[in-house]
């Protein structure tokens, strides 16, 4: 507890030192999110009346109530807080259910960073791994699975609901709500450009089933992030011979430093965890078909980003790899290759669990990959637009860049 304590400090005096580097205040977001939630909100109202799911009354509420609620350091953003804790949580569950040992115990937080996923260092004093979220990486992951969702057609078969996502579904959806297309656009200029995703807005009302859709994808892709850097503390690349003194906001930090073969083995311990936190929890247990979605879901939302920022700093797609760590894209196909073997070794016992893991494999691909088509054709109808910022020489959001000037 006392060198969890001593990491929560440091955490502490990085985002304090970061944030002051770039004369951002998260504060100015509580205003900011306040004021988007009531937005919203009177939007839906207009739009859907009574049948709005929540009443203006509870939403200021619901917001107020995470706003107010109590947070591990001064700086930290209190709506993805809340949500890391219950990822957390369930992470932490498959952990011990899995009989692992971790090395060293680990912290969370976030800070705006300039890499879209997380930035993971050793504190100073004490053998404890400080993991560092973007702060929008919830927001972003959310917002890309209601577009998602939204792009494909529902079919009603009596006993349950089936998204379709072939070609014709997929045009027939969007020619009916070419607003997909727009939305689609804002979430990555509010990522990309203003380096904040709460800057664009969500799609509060959405059918109800579509909302069930939209859960499977976010807890999947969340469980995974965090399966992920877990991963790497298990694996053993958290430790102090491999890390990295770093600049970080003005504060120095030992960042630990990974190959491309370390992320993947940390992908495949995430999806591992992943797999069996969530399998664990109630809405799964319905439909295990959607246990792997999110997850590969995930990685194919954070090729889009990749792509987006890549052609806005570099004016091409391409480039977003780098000697430490491979892009989405690559990390998806590995994590696709794993699927099979990750599944066999976690619940293959018997000769009949086997071959229907198998026979799960290919389904679970299937409707991963059906997600990455949607992507690219939303991408495609948005692409011109960051090429176009590449063009006049409009520079990305703040945050990101010190990946443009190099740390
Ligand atoms: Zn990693």
């Amino acid at each position: 507890m006392q060198d969890k304590n001593s990491a929560l400090e440091e955490l502490a005096k990085v985002q304090q030192a970061y944030y002051q580097g770039m004369s951002y205040s998260p504060y100015q977001d509580k205003t900011v999110l306040r004021q988007l939630m009531g937005k919203t909100v009177k939007m839906s109202q207009q739009k859907y009346g009574d049948k709005s799911i929540v009443s203006e009354k509870e939403a200021y509420e619901l917001m107020d109530e995470v706003l107010d609620s109590p947070l591990q350091t001064e700086l930290e953003n209190p709506i993805l807080y809340r949500k890391l804790i219950r990822v957390f949580n369930s992470i932490e569950a498959a952990v011990h259910e899995l009989n692992i040992q971790l090395p060293m115990p680990l912290i969370f937080g976030s800070v705006q960073a300039p890499d879209p996923n997380a930035i993971v260092w050793l504190a100073k004093d004490v053998d404890v791994c400080i993991i560092a979220f973007h702060t929008g990486i919830y927001g972003y992951l959310f917002r890309m699975s209601q577009l998602v969702i939204s792009a494909a057609k529902i079919l009603d078969e009596g006993d349950g609901y089936r998204l379709l996502f072939d070609h014709d579904s997929i045009q027939q959806r969007l020619s009916e709500a070419p607003a997909i297309y727009d939305r689609f656009l804002q979430v990555l200029d509010a990522m990309v450009m203003l380096g904040n995703v709460y800057r664009s807005p969500i799609y509060l009302p959405m059918e109800e089933i579509r909302q069930v859709f939209t859960s499977f994808l976010t807890k999947g892709s969340q469980h995974f992030l965090m399966g992920h850097e877990y991963g790497h503390v298990i694996a053993g690349h958290t430790s102090r011979s491999k890390t990295m003194q770093v600049l970080f906001g003005g504060e120095e930090i030992a960042q630990i430093n990974t190959s491309w073969e370390q992320e993947f083995e940390a992908d495949r311990l995430g999806l591992m965890l992943a797999l069996v936190s969530m399998s664990n929890e109630e809405e799964f247990e319905y439909d295990i078909n959607y246990l792997y979605w999110g997850i590969d879901f995930g990685l194919s939302a954070f090729n889009i980003l990749e792509k987006a920022l890549s052609t806005v700093i570099y004016g091409n797609e391409k480039q977003w790899s780098s000697a430490t760590h491979p892009s989405s894209y690559e990390r998806r196909c590995k994590l696709r290759e794993s699927l099979q073997e990750v599944l066999l070794s976690t619940w293959g016992e018997t000769e009949e669990q086997k071959k229907a893991l198998i026979k799960g494999t290919a389904k679970f691909l299937k409707l991963g990959k059906d997600l990455e088509v949607i992507l690219e054709i939303l991408w495609l109808q948005t692409k011109d637009n960051f090429t176009d910022y590449y063009r006049r020489q409009v520079l990305p959001g703040r945050s990101w860049r010190p990946k443009l000037f190099g740390n």
